[in-house]
Order: C-alpha cells, then sequence, then structure tokens
C-alpha cells in the first residue's frame, strides 16, 4: 500500500513545475518531439496567415486550441500529441504522474508585420514570436515560461500568402527567455 504523501515531504516538488512548463514551450516550438508529419510551428503560420489571425491559445489539459479556424487535420492532430502524449509523459518524468493541475494553458502570438529576413540568408524570413505557458497547480499557484524567439520561415511560402513586405535586418531579432514564478 502507498505511503500517503505529506505536506512537507510534497513541497520541494512544485518547484519543477516551471520546468514543466517551459519544457512544454520549448518542445511546442521545436522540431525534436514531434515526428509524424509537418512542423506545427509552420502549420500554425501557414493557417494563421490564410484566416488572418495572430494569435491563438492551447487549454492544455483539454487539448483544445482556440481560435477554432485554426483546427486543421494536421494541427488537431499535432496539439493532441502534445497535450495528451508529450505534457501528462513530461508531467510523470517531474513526478506529477496524475496532472494534479488546475490549469494548463499555452499562448502563442505572433508579430506578423515585424517580420524580417536575413541578408545572409534569402530563403528564410524570420517571424518574431511570443510563447506564454502557465500552469497552476493544486493550491492555487501560477508557474510560468515566456519565450520570445523568432520562427524561420519559407520565404517562399511567406510571400504566396501575405503582402507584407519583410524588413530585411543582419541579424533578425534576438530571442530571450523567461521563466518564473509568481
Ligand atoms: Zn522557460
Amino acid at each position: 500500500m502507498a505511503e500517503k504523501r505529506t505536506a512537507t515531504n510534497h513541497r520541494p516538488k512544485y518547484k519543477v513545475i516551471k520546468s514543466i512548463a517551459h519544457g512544454f514551450a520549448q518542445s511546442f516550438v521545436s522540431m525534436e518531439n514531434f515526428e509524424e508529419g509537418e512542423y506545427v510551428m509552420d502549420l500554425l503560420i501557414i493557417e494563421m496567415l490564410k484566416q488572418d489571425k495572430d494569435s491563438l491559445k492551447i487549454d492544455i489539459l483539454s487539448a483544445r486550441l482556440a481560435p477554432k479556424c485554426l483546427n486543421s487535420n494536421e494541427i488537431t492532430t499535432a496539439v493532441n500529441h502534445y497535450c495528451r502524449k508529450f505534457f501528462p509523459r513530461m508531467s510523470a518524468a517531474h513526478g506529477f504522474a496524475d496532472c494534479p493541475f488546475e490549469n494548463a494553458t499555452m499562448s502563442l502570438q505572433f508579430d506578423f508585420l515585424n517580420a524580417s529576413a536575413c541578408s545572409a540568408d534569402a530563403q528564410t524570413v524570420l517571424v518574431p514570436y511570443r510563447c506564454q505557458t502557465e500552469i497552476m497547480d493544486d493550491r492555487g499557484q501560477t508557474h510560468n515560461c515566456c519565450l520570445n524567439e523568432a520562427e524561420v520561415f519559407s520565404l517562399t511560402v511567406w510571400r504566396s500568402l501575405t503582402k507584407i513586405t519583410p524588413k530585411y535586418t543582419g541579424s533578425g531579432p534576438r530571442p530571450y527567455h523567461q521563466c518564473e514564478n509568481r
């Protein structure tokens, strides 16, 4: 029979929740953990440009992406993968096997107007984005991770979907990353 957890031996675990928030965001925006199909960030940019949207929100615990118009089959497959497989697996690896969170969301906001092209690589455009992941634990405390980076996107596809002329910069936007407990 499992030993009942006390508040004392339970507490230190909460510090790792920001690592879960970070791991989810980092994995979602990188290609590492999704092997099937296309890269979800590119799929999202394409769909968002078509639908004239620049932000989205994923309710991780229910695997729901809003706005609804972005839910193509491929995007839904990717969201399900990250929310129903990757997130529980990563939570379990960090000691939260039963995923006991009140809330978990990821917001993604693209800054299409400030897309820029590097002079070094004429084939791609850098699309700045802000990705904020927030997990509320079972005590109501929020843990978050914020990524401010830029997605490397095909300039050809960009041109076919938007009239926005990318700004040409030498180095492109500088990424920064922030994790915090509140
Ligand atoms: Zn982080």
